[in-house]
């Protein structure tokens, strides 16, 4: 490179030409008109040729060529430094934020921690956006780069001056800070960090609402270098999402530990979705008072070569949280109606849909070719939905159960009670059936505030003509008091616990027998 810049190009090779030319028209002009004999007798006595002041010339022409060259060398090498410091700073800056990036927070980690475990001890926030996703799915990118943009301008003015603040990608933070472990300071920054990134942001008149959630990793000893360092943020971070959100956690050896063994089952779970280890079990639905058998509820059953029979309050979250909870819904959906092609037609199936499920607008088509492809009649199939399904886009939800209820399919709003806006929803949608929650019924006999509530949901679902079931029923007071309320349907262990395929034969003859007027013996 040097001994390119070194070198004459084609440029100044005619350039110098040029000089020279020049030079030699001057010494041309110069002897033709006797200048040089005319300052020959001004400046010295005499021996000077005009030869000689050719050789001046020559040598001023080349002298200017060489400043000429070293100039322009100058100039390009200032503008090559100029260009590389900026490409230094784009890979170094995060475009859209203006924060470090990742690699300029890894190398700011790295020189602060490269002391080693005796050195000063540091503290690094892992910070994820909670809400950003909807943000962008529903505004657009536009938006999302302003939040973006904003949270970015929020964090550069809360943290210390002597800590760094970084974008690592997506809705991703991270903020760097000479710290000690767990003080309280510590604690203030990340309460005040979560506080400030929760308040709305305006963008085209529209207030956007997200907020975050921080993991926290101490050095020296929760990780040696940046990057086990910022994994152990992350795993803390983790687990302050599963905890509710909007919150931090300071990072702790066994979260380390769990998120193997979570990993570990994630991975069995979804072999065990493809292998069919995933089984339906059924529990009796039945009316009130009669306690007539009208269907089944399908609760899912993980049969684990090693563990045994897994309930799913283990392995639903993880399935949600996987990405593998609609296949296997639609795995057991199409089980169960298979199975239940060998029942009574007049026999019901509910089946339970996950509320991360609703994002996907192809979810009622798909339960409904499940049902052509089966042969089984949409009016038999009720779909259980929590009220968490409708909190994020109540607009899908509706559209999703309205394809549902027009093909027949019933809904019903489980685990009424638990949710934080019943009423506006029931109001929004129309639901076929409320199941009471069965805390409610279980606490029944020593709450008398459950008595109150119940009464309450009952006296709502009639009033707005929605039928009632009344989960968790196990002995037969409390059947009788729910019937007397006006309670339509129940369910529990009274009328039979969640059984495998092979048993609800079983159940379905006793009923039929229980049904069937005894046979005379004449007969
Ligand atoms: P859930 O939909 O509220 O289902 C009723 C739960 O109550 C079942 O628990 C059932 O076994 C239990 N139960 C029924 N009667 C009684 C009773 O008399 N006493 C008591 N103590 N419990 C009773 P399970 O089968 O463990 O299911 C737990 C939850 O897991 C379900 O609650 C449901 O939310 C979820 N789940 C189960 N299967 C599926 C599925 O296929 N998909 C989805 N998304 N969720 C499912
Ligand atoms: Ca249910
Ligand atoms: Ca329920």
């Amino acid at each position: 490179m040097a001994a390119r810049d070194n070198a004459l190009n084609k440029g100044e090779l005619y350039e110098l030409a040029c000089l020279l030319g020049i030079a030699s028209c001057f010494w041309l002009i110069g002897d033709t008109l006797g200048v040089f004999t005319a300052m020959q007798n001004v400046m010295t006595a005499g021996g000077m040729s005009s030869i000689v002041f050719l050789g001046f010339l020559m040598s001023f022409a080349l002298a200017a060529a060489s400043a000429l060259k070293s100039l322009r060398l100058r100039r390009e090498m200032r503008a090559r430094a100029s260009a590389e410091r900026a490409a230094q700073s784009i890979a170094r800056r995060d475009v859209l934020t203006g924060l470090a990036n990742r690699r300029m927070l890894i190398e700011t980690m790295e020189a602060a921690t490269g002391a080693g475990p005796a050195g000063e001890p540091y503290a690094v926030f892992l910070i994820d956006l909670d809400r950003f996703k909807p943000v962008n799915d529903i505004y657009g990118h536009a938006a999302g780069d302003a939040v973006l943009s904003q949270i970015a301008n929020r964090l550069t003015e809360l943290i210390p001056k002597d800590a760094i603040a970084a974008r690592l990608g997506g809705d991703e933070f991270s903020v760097f800070m000479p710290h000690e472990a767990r003080s309280a300071d510590l604690i203030r920054v990340a309460q005040q960090i979560i506080t400030r990134l929760s308040e709305p942001i305006t963008w085209e008149h529209t207030k956007l609402d997200v907020s975050a959630t921080i993991g926290i990793a101490l050095f020296p000893q929760d990780g040696a270098d940046p990057e086990a360092l910022l994994r152990s943020a992350d795993i803390a971070m983790y687990r302050g999402k599963r905890e509710g959100r909007s919150t931090f956690r300071f990072f702790e050896a066994r979260m380390d530990e769990e998120l193997k063994a979570r990993v570990s089952l994630e991975i069995s779970l979804r072999s065990a979705v493809q292998n069919g280890e995933i089984k339906p079990h059924y529990q009796p639905l039945v009316s009130l008072p009669e306690h007539k058998l009208l269907g089944f509820e399908v609760l899912a059953r993980w049969y684990h070569p090693e563990r045994g029979i897994v309930p799913p309050d283990v392995f639903i979250p993880i399935a949600e949280d996987a990405g593998i909870i609609t296949e296997l819904s639609y795995c057991l959906l199409r089980q169960s109606c298979n199975d239940a092609r060998a029942w009574s037609p007049e026999l019901g199936l509910s089946i339970n849909i996950s509320p991360c499920q609703f994002k996907d607008r192809l979810l009622a088509p798909r339960i409904l070719s499940i049902l052509r492809e089966t042969g089984f009649d949409p009016r038999r199939l009720e779909v259980e939905i929590t009220e968490s399904a409708l909190t994020n886009d109540l607009d899908v939800a509706r559209a999703t159960l309205g394809i549902l209820q027009s093909s027949g399919v019933s809904i019903a709003l489980d685990d009424f009670g638990t949710g934080y806006s019943s009423l506006y929803h029931l109001r929004e949608l129309k639901f076929d059936k409320i199941k009471i929650d069965r805390s409610f019924v279980q606490s029944l006999d020593d709450n008398e505030e459950s008595a109150k509530i119940i009464s309450a949901i009952i006296g709502l679902g009639r009033s707005l003509g929605i039928m009632t079931t009344a989960e968790g029923i196990e002995n037969q007071t409390n059947s009788t008091w729910l019937a007397e309320r006006g309670c339509t349907f129940g369910q529990g262990y009274l009328f039979g616990p969640p059984v495998p395929a092979h048993a609800v034969k079983q159940i379905i003859l006793d009923t039929d027998a229980r049904e069937q007027p005894p046979r005379s013996v004449a007969a």
